[in-house]
């Protein structure tokens, strides 16, 4: 037999005149008559009466209460809802991708609008920081600098944002970095650990290959965001110097310049055994001075096995038709090696 009652809507559940609340997450609907005019619902935990709750024409309000409470309250699983639910979950799908994608392509497009001369000039910041931080200078004599002009000057590839400027700075570390603006900065470590110029000429098509791609500025404003055209315009050298010294690239930008690397070497008909050769052999060191701190190109790339495979694969397959030239030749290529000793040089 039915008893008619009334109930209080509280968020939480139904208010019955006993002072008992029938929580709707313990609520299921079981039918629902007359267009949603009445409801009823049995009580999960109770195998009491079930409750039918009748809303008189003017409790549309009441309805809504309850749906928005929770939808399985009043069986409004129409089309109208899902198309609503479909609609927001699509919004935050977008924002979402927006975030995670829209970010790099932001950053691209500041990248994109910021003029030459800026980039050129963060790069000097960049590089005169790590010159007062080394307390070193570029070595330079004529002789090695022609042979180096000569190194460069043979990986040739186009649509280069700017032209390419490669020094040799007089440090011990077996290290180059690509700075923004197309400066490329060789360690003198480096050369020194170098036994050929096809080895040279891989390592700096690698970083020819992160000018190309902009990854220096683009680096920067990943960390700096918008913040970096308020330092080009108030002239904050400092920051943009930190940073630009303390990139490391992504995985991702790393095999970009590799995979770069390799077209500029093919193209300029350069075999990338010199570059295979210096990643192994330097592997090999690494291991052998485990405890050393070698801080080096290498060790923002982690997948040096990957990197060697690539290589490898890159050599059988793609350098069957190679005309490999001479890239120095021996007094060159000594010229080159002594570019930072003051004495000794060849002529
Ligand atoms: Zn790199």
């Amino acid at each position: 037999m039915a008893k008619s009652i009334e109930v209080v809507l509280l968020p939480n559940g139904f208010a019955l005149p006993s002072g008992e609340i029938w929580e709707y997450a313990l609520l299921s609907l079981i039918s629902q008559k007359k267009d949603k005019d009445q409801l009823t619902y049995k009580h999960k935990n109770q195998n009491g009466p079930n409750l039918t709750i009748l809303f008189d024409g003017d409790d549309a309000g009441q309805r809504d209460y309850l749906n928005r409470a929770s939808k399985h309250l009043t069986g409004d699983n129409d089309w109208h809802f899902i198309r609503w639910q479909l609609v927001s979950a699509i919004a935050i799908t977008c924002l979402v991708f927006l975030f995670y994608m829209g970010y790099p392509l932001v950053n691209r497009a500041i990248v994109a609008i910021i003029p030459d001369n800026w980039a050129i000039r963060a790069g000097d910041l960049v590089v005169d920081s790590l010159y007062q931080q080394y307390t070193s200078d570029t070595c330079e004599n004529p002789q090695g600098n022609a042979a180096l002009e000569k190194v460069t000057a043979a990986l040739k590839i186009e649509d280069l944002p700017y032209p390419v400027r490669v020094e040799v700075v007089d440090n011990p570390m077996v290290n180059a970095l690509a700075a923004p603006g197309g400066r490329v900065v060789i360690f003198n470590g480096l050369l020194q650990q170098a036994d050929t110029p096809e080895e040279i000429a891989g390592v700096l098509s690698h970083e020819i290959g992160h000018v190309y791609y902009q990854h220096p500025m683009q680096g920067l404003v990943n960390v700096m965001g918008f913040s970096i055209i308020g330092s080009f315009l108030g002239g904050d050298a400092a920051s943009i110097a930190i940073v630009g010294l303390s990139l490391s690239y992504s995985r991702e930008y790393e095999r970009d310049a590799d995979d770069l690397a390799l077209v500029i070497l093919k193209n300029n008909n350069i075999s990338a055994e010199g570059m295979l050769d210096f990643f192994e052999r330097h592997e090999k060191i690494k291991e052998e001075n485990a405890i050393a701190e070698i801080a080096d190109m290498f060790s923002t790339h982690p997948l040096t096995k990957d990197r060697i495979k690539l290589f490898r694969d890159h050599i059988k397959n793609k350098e069957v038709e190679l005309k490999k030239g001479q890239l120095l030749d021996k007094r060159e290529w000594q010229n080159l090696v002594n570019i930072c000793n003051k004495e000794d040089v060849g002529s």
